[in-house]
């Protein structure tokens, strides 16, 4: 039994992590601002006397009285539109916050899993993208606030375990998509799920040519506990290599949403990543990891949880 304490607990992917080791009989505390996150998130958990929860903006200070044995660091905007929206508490949560995490993990001698992204590797010029691969960010356009927030939060991350010896484990995440996501995030699985069960157009920016590789929640959050327990320091990709391109991917989620939506193409925003897919040798090397939930099985799965959220009358 352990005590872990998730930043961002309330988010998409935090909140299911609080779930799991809830039900593995740790204690959990979840801290949260709701910035780009919401209550409903963890509403269920609150009955759990091993639940506690802390409101705060993790850049100003954290204060966790008692023992941790782990915190795991996913407070961030994660989403394009949220991190436009919101600039400068993007960088700030990748740098201040990711400094606040480090430190509390340093004083109560915890181990700290930071959550980063296949953002590191912007407009990447490897395909796939394996860990060794340094990346392609341009610094200073609109996505950049994001990108290089979670890449000064690696290189914190490792500058805290060099220089004090924190125990910290880095996992580099991919699309994911499941349950909790926001249906107005603006991301393409949210956007186009609930575009095409409202009959409205769905929205393929660009000429929809670009690639992703959508993973689900349940698989990464199993991922993300076997690194945490692992006992490896460099980045780990996870993600789902299966890759697709956008104007593919529209046409999978009208079929399964049985949709007569039409496809309507818009601008492809600023440093749009060109193609995107996770080369996941190390993480099924150590880890034993791969995802085990077919694209199909996860897309009907977040699809059953938006469509009551569409029906009329919400
Ligand atoms: N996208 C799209 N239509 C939308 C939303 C997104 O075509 O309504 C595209 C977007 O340009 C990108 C891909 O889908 O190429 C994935 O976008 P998302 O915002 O989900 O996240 P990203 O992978 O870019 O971080």
């Amino acid at each position: 039994m352990a005590r872990v304490l998730i930043t961002g607990g309330a988010g998409f992917i935090g909140s299911h992590l609080c779930e799991r080791f809830l039900a593995e009989g740790d204690d959990v505390i979840c801290m949260d601002n709701f910035r780009t996150s919401t209550p409903d998130n963890i509403a269920h958990l609150f009955a759990d006397r091993r639940f506690t929860f802390i409101q705060q903006d993790v850049t100003t200070y954290i204060y966790v009285s008692g023992p941790l044995d782990a915190i795991l660091h996913f407070a961030s905007p994660a989403s394009p539109v949220d991190y436009l929206e919101f600039p400068i508490p993007t960088l700030k949560v990748g740098s201040l916050g990711t400094h606040k995490a480090l430190g509390l993990a340093k004083e109560k001698r915890a181990r700290l899993l930071l959550a980063s992204t296949s953002e590191v590797y912007g407009d990447p010029l490897e395909h796939p993208q394996s860990e060794d691969y340094w990346g392609n960010v341009n610094p200073i356009g609109p996505r950049g606030v994001y990108d290089e927030a979670k890449r000064f939060a690696e290189a914190l991350t490792m500058a805290y375990h060099r220089a004090h010896g924190v125990e910290t484990r880095i996992v580099r995440i991919f699309n994911t998509h499941g349950p909790r996501m926001r249906l107005n995030d603006g991301r393409v699985v949210p956007n186009f799920i609930s575009q095409a069960l409202k009959g409205e157009p769905l929205t393929v920016y660009g000429d929809g040519s670009q690639t992703r590789s959508f993973c689900f929640v349940s698989d990464l959050v199993e991922g993300i506990v076997r690194l945490l327990r692992s006992d490896y320091r460099s980045p780990v990709n996870l993600g789902n290599p299966i890759e697709v391109s956008i104007r593919e991917f529209a046409d999978r989620i009208k079929a399964l949403t049985a949709s007569r939506s039409e496809i309507a193409f818009r601008p492809l925003p600023v440093d749009d990543p060109k193609v995107r897919q996770p080369d996941i040798a190390r993480a099924r090397q150590l880890l034993g990891w791969e995802p085990r939930v077919s694209l199909e099985d996860g897309l009907r799965r977040t699809i059953d949880y938006f469509r009551p959220k569409l029906a009329p009358g919400r």
